[in-house]
């Protein structure tokens, strides 16, 4: 097909009330078929941006949203241009281009061993933010020198252990969160002196003491910088067994953050209990490390409501973007969630060139809320949803959405180890025995017993050697996988 022109907004800002204002302006061509790497490389590219030291954010305004749709991978791309072409002219939707510098790593020993992270926050005073803390730091009479990397500088991570005078942290929420991991890690406690929008002051809580922490923002922007910091107590408390009860599941919760961002690593309470007592020397009780866990949990990912409320959402841009797709959901009188069904039209097509056979499976999901993940596989995949296992309805619903999405096919055959009598009155055809083998098969790890089962197949029904064989056997028994499945 033709490109689509677009019109490119760049080198403004955004503001808060959801406009990109003080821009400058360009024109590109897209093609529909390419893909989000392809708009990056000809954005950069028109707008001579060095993407070996920069990443651009790529957003549009979508009517009755304040918040602007930043596209940031395939789907967002053809959504785009989806909706470009239904608008075609040059004027709409115009992308608005923010470029930031990568990330820059200290190079002194100001914040030594913690890699100070800049991001899209910072960016907002990208406009002054050299300036304002060149004369800031000029006014101050401190070396200049070591300021001369000013962004990369600027503490935006909650783990920084140490602190200093001369430090300046990306808000006030970080520099409180590091002063208290701060108190908790040198055991002892402070009170606020001050703290406001500008400010922040504290104290030793013991009234005889020297020690004394102050920070205030920089020029009134959301940066704050430590003024002044005198770390040595004068009071004997800071030999004082330390009173637990000051790691609170939020602290912990902030510390650990950052070991569950990869979903694959397993991170127990148990876990998290030796971290505190290693990072902090510290106790803390399996129920605090559970509870901090599941806030660092919520905080990562959203309340698991939120993720469901998104399900509309992202269900309708998937139809929009795959139409001819077959996507239901379900919901309770009430209007709550029950069900979701999804067969991507690539699948529906691909079904007529397919053996009939479809091995369905289920697992268990793990959350507040509990469900099935349910797949429906033929050679090219089938379907997939989410259901309530222990509910027959929920079965019978979503077989009821693949008859739907495929018809019937004749002598079509369904491997399950689910509720025969459900797959039975959908479809004709169904092997009791026949699934209690394919199980078998799938968790044996013994050559023998794999091949004695196989033949055993073959005598329900040839065909389900056959599209077992093509299916290849690595995706789906054990003995030949590639990975330990466990
Ligand atoms: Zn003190």
């Amino acid at each position: 097909m033709a490109s689509l022109t677009v019109l490119l907004r760049h080198s403004g800002k955004w503001n808060d009330e959801g406009n990109y204002i003080n821009f400058s302006i360009e024109g590109i061509l897209i093609k529909e078929y390419a893909s989000f790497n392809d708009l990056v490389g000809s954005i950069s590219n028109q707008l001579g941006i060095d993407l070996s030291t920069n990443n651009i954010k790529i957003q549009y305004n979508v009517e009755g949203n304040r918040t602007p749709m930043e596209i940031h991978n395939d789907m967002g791309y053809r959504v785009y241009v989806k909706l470009k072409k239904e608008n075609k002219e040059f004027g709409m939707y115009p992308l608005c281009i923010t470029t930031m510098e990568k990330e820059l790593i200290s190079g002194d020993g100001l914040n030594q061993g913690d890699i100070v992270q800049i991001d899209e926050a910072v960016q907002m005073y990208d406009s002054d933010t050299d300036d304002t803390l060149a004369i800031e730091l000029a006014n101050s009479g401190e070396a200049i020198g070591v300021f001369e990397l000013h962004k990369d500088l600027i503490i935006s991570k909650t783990n920084q252990k140490e602190v200093m005078a001369g430090q300046v942290y990306k808000d006030k929420a970080i520099l409180k969160e590091v002063m208290k991991n701060y108190a908790i890690a040198q055991r002892f406690q402070f009170r606020v002196d001050r703290s406001n929008a500008v400010s922040y002051a504290l104290i030793c809580i013991s009234e005889d003491c020297d020690w004394r922490f102050k920070a205030s923002s920089i020029n009134k922007s959301e940066l704050f910088k430590v003024r002044e910091f005198n770390d040595n107590h004068t009071c004997p408390l800071k030999n004082k067994v330390y009173e637990q009860r000051q790691a609170s599941s939020n602290i912990i919760s902030g510390i650990i953050r950052t070991k569950l961002t990869n979903h694959k690593r397993k991170y127990t309470p148990r876990d998290i209990i030796d971290d505190v007592k290693s990072d902090l020397g510290v106790d803390v009780s399996y129920m605090l490390a559970w509870r901090a866990k599941e806030k660092a949990m919520n905080f990562l990912r959203g309340e698991p409501t939120d993720s469901y409320k998104k399900l509309p959402g992202y269900l309708y841009t998937m139809d929009k973007t795959y139409p001819g797709s077959h996507i239901r959901m379900e919901k309770s009188s009430n209007n709550e969630f029950m069900y979701v069904y999804i067969s991507l039209y690539a699948f529906i097509r691909g079904f007529d060139h397919c053996r009939p056979i479809v091995v369905v499976d289920g697992s268990h999901l793990k959350s507040y809320y509990t469900g099935t993940f349910v797949s429906a596989s033929t050679l090219d995949g089938a379907a997939y949803g989410v259901i309530d296992s222990k509910n027959d309805a929920a079965w019978t619903w979503f077989f009821e959405q693949f008859k739907i999405a495929y018809g019937v096919r004749e002598n079509m055959c369904i491997v399950s180890n689910r509720n025969e009598s459900i797959i039975k009155s959908k479809f004709k055809k169904s092997h009791a025995k026949l699934s209690e083998i394919y199980f078998s098969m799938a968790k044996t790890y013994i050559q023998t017993e794999f091949d004695s089962l196989m033949e055993k197949v073959e005598k329900v029904d040839i065909r389900v050697k056959e599209y077992l064989e093509l299916a290849g056997y690595e995706k789906w028994v054990r003995l030949y996988a590639p990975v330990n499945r466990g």
